[in-house]
């Protein structure tokens, strides 16, 4: 029993997102700007929320589980003032689900105050943290961002620069940071950048987030993306950038753009609606099937259900309504509940679907617990064959870098063929996006992490020796 992630538990999830922003005018206060930034970023953490602000005397900061609006009411939110500040949404499975683990961690110590938030996981986190303990630094959380925090607190009397490079060349993983330290907003992202953070622009001040939605949201500008292995330092006098590593590699998650970013984001020039109209567009290329309708599953599936019906002539229509109100922490009593949740969140219109031969769309099969119930609420509404397209290759692999995947043995594309997941989801026929298709939909440069779908790595993972190494795809 416990929270059923929205679509009947079948989805990955992202871990995080991380929101920053800094005034070079002191009088401002940009909480509330923080508060309406984390808002957008909320698709990308349900469990807890927080925000740490300096005013030029003290830090200080907030943070509880739940959403976003639930936790910071006005009061709360009052408490919080400041020209610099530092927010975070989190859903995790990298240390459990406490308020321990909200964030962004807060250090003090004689030099200062320093706040992270982290998007992403850390693959030596566990080797880094007993480092820590045997030199006498305490955690209070199982969080391996707080290994984060404290690994840029022991450095800090090298001055900031040095303490976060000495950091940040110390820790492997993925990593998409906006720290606030007493006079500064730094924002940094991995090699590979594979989490993505992008900077933006207020009118007297500098903003940091996940995706460039929440700059949008705040009436910001945005600048660029911050580049793999880059760090960003804004203070009141400037905006400093330097490059930590030279062995840069981008790599950003694909999965980024399948499903978890907004589809009003742009990641690294690619706009993620585009490149899902583009999706839907490949996969009628690559498996076109007679039907007289296309529908998506939303939200996702929608833009590539437009491209799927422009590139095939096959009309498209609205199918499937989401319930607004079911959230990801939606609670499922039991199994068998948890399973019937799909027709909770997702329903069918009758009258569009019956007696057609039916395309549906969805972004991606995890464990096939959502496409086996949709497949039967479209039968059960008239549909005479039902088709499922799928705009991302087979999930087969786990995720090492910030997303919760189920275990391997429970990703229905891990041991089954094509045709064996159609039968047990009950479809007529289903056909993935391959694996080149994705990358042309991405922008046929390459530069992405495919690891989920290819057990191909960017970079070595705990306990798989897989880099390199390729499921046959
Ligand atoms: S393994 Fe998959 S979900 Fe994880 S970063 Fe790579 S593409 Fe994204």
């Amino acid at each position: 029993m416990g929270p059923i992630p929205g679509d009947g538990d079948d989805k990955l999830y992202e871990e995080c997102g991380v929101f920053g922003i800094f005034s070079q005018n002191t009088q401002r206060d940009v909480v509330p700007l923080v508060y309406y930034g984390l808002f957008s970023l909320q698709h990308r953490g349900q469990e807890s929320a927080g925000i740490a602000a300096i005013n030029g005397e003290a830090m200080d900061s907030r943070k509880g589980m739940g959403l976003v609006g639930e936790f910071f009411t006005p009061d709360v939110l009052g408490q919080l003032k400041g020209y610099g500040a530092v927010g975070h949404v989190r859903y995790s499975t990298a240390g459990s689900s406490s308020i321990e683990n909200a964030q962004p961690f807060v250090s003090r110590f004689k030099l200062g105050s320093i706040a992270v938030a982290h998007n992403g996981t850390l693959t030596n986190a566990d080797v880094v943290r007993e480092l820590l303990e045997d030199a006498g630094v305490g955690f209070i959380s199982s969080s391996d961002s707080e290994v984060i925090v404290n690994l840029i607190a022991k450095n800090y009397r090298k001055g900031l620069e040095k303490a976060l490079t000495d950091t940040i060349q110390f820790i492997k993983g993925s990593y998409a940071l906006v720290v606030l330290t007493d006079n500064a907003l730094v924002g940094a992202r991995d090699p590979n950048g594979i989490r993505p953070l992008c900077l933006g622009k207020t009118e007297d001040g500098w903003i940091l987030a996940s995706e460039s939605c929440a700059i949008d949201a705040v009436g910001g500008e945005f600048v660029r993306d911050v580049e793999p292995g880059e760090v960003v330092i804004i203070t009141k006098e400037q905006v400093l950038s330097f490059s930590f590593s030279e062995k840069t590699r981008r790599a950003v998650c694909s999965f980024e753009y399948v499903y978890f970013a907004r589809p009003d984001s742009v990641i690294d020039g690619v706009d993620v609606y585009e490149s899902r109209i583009r999706a839907g567009e490949i996969l009628g290329r690559e498996s076109a099937v007679a039907a007289d309708l296309v529908i998506g599953v939303p939200d996702s599936g929608v833009p590539a259900a437009i491209g799927y019906g422009r590139a095939t002539g096959t009309p498209y229509g609205l199918g499937i309504v989401k319930s607004k109100y079911v959230g990801r922490t939606f609670i499922a009593p039991d199994q068998s509940l948890r399973e019937r949740a799909v027709s909770v969140k997702h329903n069918v219109i009758h009258s569009e679907i019956k007696g057609k031969r039916v395309v549906v769309i969805d972004d991606s099969i995890v464990r096939g617990t959502t496409s086996r119930r949709l497949v039967a609420i479209l039968r059960k509404a008239g549909a005479r064959e039902v088709h499922i397209r799928v705009c991302s290759p087979p999930v087969r692999c786990p995720c090492y870098f910030g997303i919760d995947t189920p275990h391997r043995k429970d990703l229905i594309s891990n041991g089954n063929s094509v045709s064996e997941l159609c039968e047990a989801i009950g479809a007529d026929s289903l056909a993935f996006i391959s694996v080149e298709g994705l990358l042309e939909a991405l922008d046929g440069m390459g530069g992405y992490c495919l690891g989920c779908f290819t057990g191909e790595y960017p970079m070595p993972v705990p306990g798989e020796d897989r880099e390199g190494m390729s499921d046959g795809l």
